[in-house]
């Protein structure tokens, strides 16, 4: 275990972003480098619990080696460390940045102290892996002459692919985007998650012998029933990429955009060009109002503020969570309690304070006799989402950013294919072998159960890998 009196002696210190007058005038990482003796200390306050509920099924989702980790990192054994991380995730660089750390919600320290900082210390490892060059391809020592399509770049298609190429298959991936990833690359924005580590990863699997193809829109360049005749499996890992809208009056028209047409722009333009080739909604000098939280809320906030907006608010339907947990949230739920993220407090610090309103309710858009967006007419909301009388508000915007959730996969990929849809909208297949109705071909993640987590995805590539070299070899050592 950490040091027997570690979690005693040693309070937790979170490695701090950089200072946000100063991360907000570039779309570089937030994120500052700790050093070495910081994290063996962090490290040094695992207790080693005889059942780390950090890697049960309230914490990391990927059954992550939490204590183990901690331990060798505290003793100064990273390489150790990196081995075992590796053991359970394929890509800790993106959940070491991005994970909101469910692990943390249910570390046992959590009970009585402040939890131990998990998530910093996995990216730790992982970076000090590919500054050290341990990190190296390693492709399969035997080819076993299966062929396995994968449609979906995300994380879940990477993990997918990255597990079944590791037991011998020829894989392929197939994206619709100019560029690999799904929502690492289009979605999360730079600041949290730098393109260069995810392109240095499809590097390293290209290197291990899988194969990327973009610009594939399956259902439209070709049929998944083409696949099928190619490959011996498919599997679908498309995301849910349809938003949800806010369809009132005055929706239509210049100024309100679903949040993922302003990030994806964003990224594709900042790679292409730095931004130069103005391909991109720009929030520049405008009052920016995002409508909706979560991490694709924040995104937009973070993302207004590095265009210059001029003002900034954030609409949120529920009202504010608690400081601490409910007493129907114990642990080692995920705690639902008020989070300060990134992008508020850099809104915070720029208009000096938090953009989030809470209970409020969008009624109508304002446009003037040309059509140009004005405003938003909102009421604010109880509990109970009941309108509250004689509560109506005005406030000035024109720039609008709809950031709602997700509701479903798109499903073009599977017109004429005859597969069976569930009440959600969501492809038919369950999580124990991830098989849709239609034979071969699989699906898993958000485009079987709904948007969720970066580490949820990988959870359900690597799963559904399994399942699949289960049923094309009749046996399988896949974990
Ligand atoms: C803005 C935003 C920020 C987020 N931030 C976080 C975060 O900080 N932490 C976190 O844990 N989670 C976050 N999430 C959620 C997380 O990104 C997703 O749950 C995760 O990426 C899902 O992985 P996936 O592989 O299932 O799908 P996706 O990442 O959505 O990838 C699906 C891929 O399939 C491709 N595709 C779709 N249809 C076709 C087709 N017909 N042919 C070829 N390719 C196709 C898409 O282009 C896409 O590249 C965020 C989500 C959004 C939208
Ligand atoms: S629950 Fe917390 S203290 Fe216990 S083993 Fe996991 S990280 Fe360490």
């Amino acid at each position: 275990m950490g040091k027997a009196t570690g979690f005693k002696e040693f309070d937790r210190a979170t490695i701090p972003y950089r200072a946000e007058a100063d991360r907000m005038l570039d779309f570089k990482e937030i994120y500052t480098v700790p050093s070495t003796e910081h994290l063996e200390t962090q490290g040094a306050r695992c207790m080693d619990c005889g059942v780390p509920f950090c890697q049960s099924n309230h914490g990391c989702p990927i059954s992550n080696l939490i204590p183990e980790w901690n331990d060798l990192v505290y003793r100064g054994q990273w390489k150790d460390a990196l081995d075992r991380l590796h053991k359970t995730n394929n890509f800790p660089e993106f959940t070491g940045r991005v994970c909101p750390a469910p692990c943390e919600g249910a570390c046992v320290l959590g009970i009585t102290n402040p939890a131990v900082t998990i998530k910093n210390i996995e990216a730790s490892i992982i970076d000090r892996g590919f500054e050290e060059g341990w990190v190296v391809p390693c492709p399969p020592e035997k080819r076993t002459g299966k062929k396995v399509a994968v449609v979906g770049s995300g994380p879940c298609g990477l993990a997918a692919a990255a597990q079944l190429n590791k037991a011998g298959h020829h894989v392929v991936v197939f994206e619709r985007a100019d560029r690999i990833g799904g929502l690492l690359m289009y979605g999360i924005p730079n600041m949290k998650l730098d393109k260069g580590s995810v392109e240095r990863r499809v590097q390293l699997m290209r290197e291990e012998g899988i194969e990327f193809v973009v610009n594939a829109d399956i259902g439209v360049d070709r049929s998944v029933q083409s696949l099928l005749d190619e490959f011996d499996s498919v599997l679908l890992a498309t995301g849910a990429t349809l938003a949800r809208d806010l369809p009132i009056p005055g929706r239509e028209g210049d100024g309100v955009h679903l949040a993922m047409e302003f990030l994806t722009a964003n990224t594709k333009s900042l790679l292409d060009s730095n931004l130069e080739d103005g391909a991109y909604i720009s929030a520049k000098g405008k009052k920016v109002i995002v409508i909706g939280g979560g991490d694709t809320g924040t995104d937009c906030i973070g993302t207004s503020l590095r265009h210059g907006c001029e003002s900034l608010v954030n609409f949120e339907l529920l009202p504010q969570p608690p400081e601490t947990r409910a007493e129907n949230n114990p642990w080692p739920l995920w705690p639902r309690i008020y989070r300060v993220d990134y992008g508020h407090s850099e809104a915070a610090a720029r208009f000096g304070d938090d953009p989030r309103q809470y209970s409020i309710m969008s009624k109508h858009f304002i446009r003037d006799e040309n059509g140009t967006l004005k405003g938003v007419v909102t009421v604010d909301v109880d509990d109970k989402l009941q309108e509250v009388p004689g509560s109506e508000r005005t406030w000035e915007a024109d720039l609008v950013l709809l950031s709602m959730g997700f509701l479903q996969p798109e499903h073009y990929i599977n017109e004429g294919l005859g597969m069976d849809i569930d009440d959600r909208g969501n492809f038919k297949a369950n999580k124990s072998d991830y098989k849709t109705s239609v034979a071969r071909v699989y699906a898993a993640s958000d485009c079987r159960r709904g948007q969720d987590l970066v580490v949820r995805a990988i959870n359900e590539g690597r799963e559904a890998a399994r399942e699949i070299d289960r049923d094309l070899m009749g046996e399988t050592e896949l974990p």
